[in-house]
Order: C-alpha cells, then sequence, then structure tokens
C-alpha cells in the first residue's frame, strides 16, 4: 500500500469560548442550492408507490423488534450504521440489535436486517485488528463512509449528557453528513472515495500519542492525520485540547475536510505541494459552514493559540481588502499548509468561499487538477478561465461587496 504522507502534526488549538454560535447544518450558501436541486432532479424519478402492510401491533408494523440481548436505547442507535462494537455478538442478532418481527411479514425489513448482519464478521475481523494494535478493546462504530474510535467515555452534547455508545454514534451520524454535504457541494461522485475514513478520540494523551503512533504512523500528544491513503485523524478529545462537544465537533468537521479533499481521487495531499491555501481554505470552510468560526489550524511550529481575529474572518477579511493590507494571491498560491501565516488562512478560506459561490463543480476540477500537480494559476485558468491577477480583482470586489463588517 502506498502511503503518501506520514501524518501532519497538528500542535495548536486556539481560542476556547470563543463562541456561542449554534450549530445549524442546514446553512444557505449561494451557488450551492442549484447543484443540490439539480443532482436531486436526476435522481428520482419513477412512480414507485411505497408498499402498505397488514397493521402488526406487535413491532409496529416496523417488521423487526430489538434484541432481548441489548437495550431498546442501544438497538435503536444501529439503524443505519454498518457495525458496532458496543453490540457486537455472534449470537441471536449477529450484532444488529434486532431481530425479525415473529407476528409480521417485511421482506423488505428482513432483507435489510440479512444484509446488516451479512457485513458485520468481516468488519468485525478488521475492526479486531486496531484492538490488538493498542492491544485493548476499542469502542468502535463503522458506517458506509467512516469509521470512528470513540473513547471518551461521555460528553455534555446540547443540554444533554451522551455515554459513550450514544456518543460514538453521535459523531459518526455528523461526519456522515459532512460527506454528504462535501459531496453534494462539490458534485463529487462516490465513486471518487475508495476507502472508509478513520476518525479516532481518545481519552488521554497516551493513547493518543499510541494510536497515533500506530495509525498515522506519527505519535504526538494532541492530534495527527495520515492524508490521502488509509485517511485517519487521530487525537486527544480531553478538555485539556477542546472546551467541550462544540469545539471538537468543529475540530472533527475541519479535520475531516482535510481527509475527504486528500482521499478524493487522484488521491494526494496537496498541503506540501503549494496548494495550502486550498487545502487550509477547504477545511476553514466548512467550519465556518457550521459554526460560523474558524480556530482550528493544522501548523507544525507557529504559535496559534491567539488565534486569528475571534475566528470571525469575513469581517476580518473586508478590513484587509478596503485597507489594501491583504496578502497577494501570487504568494498566497506559493505556501505550503504548514507556511501559510494567519492572515493568510483567513485568505485561504475566503479564496475558496468565493470560488464556492462562483461555481462549485469548476472548483472540484480545479482542486482535483491540483492533486495531480497541476499549479494553481494553470488549474484556475482551466476552471475558470481567470489569470491570477483577474481572480485577485474579482475576488476583491466580491468581498468588498457582500462581506458584513461584523
Ligand atoms: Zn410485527
Ligand atoms: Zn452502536
Ligand atoms: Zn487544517
Amino acid at each position: 500500500m502506498r502511503v503518501f504522507l506520514t501524518g501532519l502534526v497538528i500542535l495548536l488549538f486556539a481560542a476556547l469560548g470563543a463562541s456561542q454560535v449554534g450549530v445549524g447544518l442546514s446553512k444557505a450558501v449561494g451557488g450551492v442550492e442549484r447543484v443540490a436541486l439539480q443532482e436531486t432532479k436526476d435522481g428520482e424519478g419513477d412512480s414507485e408507490k411505497p408498499k402498505t402492510y397488514p397493521k402488526c401491533t406487535k413491532c409496529k408494523t416496523t417488521g423487526k423488534m430489538p434484541c432481548p440481548e441489548h437495550k431498546k436505547s442501544d438497538a435503536t442507535l444501529e439503524e443505519g450504521v454498518v457495525y458496532c462494537s458496543f453490540v457486537y455478538t455472534d449470537d441471536l442478532c449477529g450484532g444488529t440489535g434486532w431481530l425479525s418481527c415473529e407476528k409480521c411479514e417485511r421482506p423488505d425489513v428482513d432483507a435489510a436486517l440479512l444484509k446488516h448482519r451479512e457485513g458485520i464478521p468481516d468488519l468485525r475481523k478488521e475492526m479486531v485488528k486496531m484492538d490488538e494494535e493498542m492491544e485493548f478493546e476499542l469502542h468502535t462504530v463503522v458506517s458506509e463512509h467512516f469509521v470512528v474510535v470513540m473513547e471518551l467515555e461521555s460528553l455534555k452534547v446540547g443540554k444533554k449528557r451522551l455515554k459513550r455508545h450514544a456518543l460514538a454514534h453521535k459523531y459518526l451520524e455528523r461526519l456522515e453528513r459532512l460527506y454528504t454535504d462535501y459531496t453534494t457541494i462539490l458534485g463529487v461522485k462516490e465513486s471518487d472515495f475508495t476507502e472508509r475514513m478513520r476518525v479516532m478520540i481518545w481519552a488521554n494523551e497516551t493513547d493518543q500519542e499510541e494510536g497515533s503512533l500506530r495509525f498515522c504512523a506519527q505519535g504526538a500528544k494532541y492530534g495527527v492525520k495520515l492524508l490521502g491513503m488509509t485517511p485517519t485523524y487521530s487525537v486527544c478529545g480531553t478538555k485539556q485540547y477542546f472546551g467541550g462537544d462544540e469545539e471538537l465537533h468543529r475540530g472533527v468537521v475541519h479535520n475531516t475536510a482535510h481527509l475527504l479533499l486528500s482521499a478524493q481521487k487522484p488521491v494526494d495531499w496537496i498541503g506540501d505541494k503549494k496548494g495550502g491555501w486550498a487545502d487550509a481554505g477547504i477545511a476553514h470552510w466548512f467550519e465556518d459552514r457550521y459554526f460560523g468560526i474558524c480556530d482550528n489550524y493544522c501548523y507544525q511550529e507557529q504559535d496559534t493559540s491567539q488565534g486569528f481575529k475571534g475566528g470571525k474572518w469575513k469581517p476580518a477579511v473586508k478590513k484587509m481588502v478596503a485597507m489594501k493590507e491583504e496578502p497577494n494571491a501570487g504568494t498566497v498560491f506559493s505556501r505550503n499548509t504548514d507556511s501559510l501565516t494567519l492572515e493568510e488562512h483567513a485568505i485561504s478560506f475566503s479564496y475558496i468561499d468565493f470560488l464556492i459561490q462562483k461555481d462549485p463543480a469548476m472548483l472540484n476540477l480545479l482542486l482535483k487538477r491540483l492533486r495531480s500537480k497541476t499549479p494553481t494559476r494553470d488549474a484556475l485558468a482551466e476552471a475558470f478561465g481567470m489569470t491570477v491577477i483577474e481572480f485577485q480583482e474579482e475576488w476583491r470586489e466580491w468581498v468588498a461587496d457582500t462581506y458584513p463588517l461584523r
């Protein structure tokens, strides 16, 4: 297996308590809805009527019952996932958490349960390898596109404290939403990804160091990610680094956006090939989309603990542009991710913001070209028909016209 990169150490995280912005996943973004609409139009069509089944009081006509070996609340979490170590068993329900209802016939539900059940043994084998590496039993949940290892015992999510099992599923669900969002916005095909992405959240620095060494080829106390092939993000999820669920969620969104970009065909990490602006820009853009704030940086050396302008970057960029103090696009396009200055991180976010509203499908093309080692200026010319100077001018005008003052 070819590994493109031996992990990029992320040393710092900034500005705890900087924001109380709510987590809305449906913020409208110019140019983005259009893509979503086109996609649904193509996918739907034929007149498939929902089948009706005779009423069953035992299962409320759902066709299945929680397995008596598990709590109903645990079984409920298993819907839509393909493997979960919390309910794994080779007995009664085969690790699905559910059994077919004996009182009624739902062949569609039986088929789905069987498919779920049949997939479990192979996944189990694969997941247990990680337990063997770590020499203890990990808490692992798997969906279509992600593997989540959740070692935190519990975390307060909103007003509710979630225990590990529910917490693991919550993060898995959030990752699947990010995947849907990323692929819908940029018009990325399912077949552009070949592997599940792994997100590992450890409960102490020792496990994080050990885990990141084993799964990301580099040990570090806070966080490491392996980009490109076998995309993995490993992080210590404790209070020491993250104020709470919102901060951890934001960090996971930022870093998983990096994974998605690097794991999409053609697979490569552009952050060390002068594509730092796009690599960081995409990661910041998803942070901003859900939280209205950016406070994650992927640095090797510099101290970013102060963050930049409280993480509210649109007004900061607007001000830079008004004062004509923004860095030159030519300079930004020559940086690797770890050499971007704080200002350049904010500018990179804004470049992506500009190109997404202009044409997200063309941005996807540009990103593909960057991963094929085309320099930014050539990729920009091909995808948007702009020179670097034209890009800078058009972007400046757009920022001045659309960004808020505060
Ligand atoms: Zn029934
Ligand atoms: Zn589960
Ligand atoms: Zn980053």
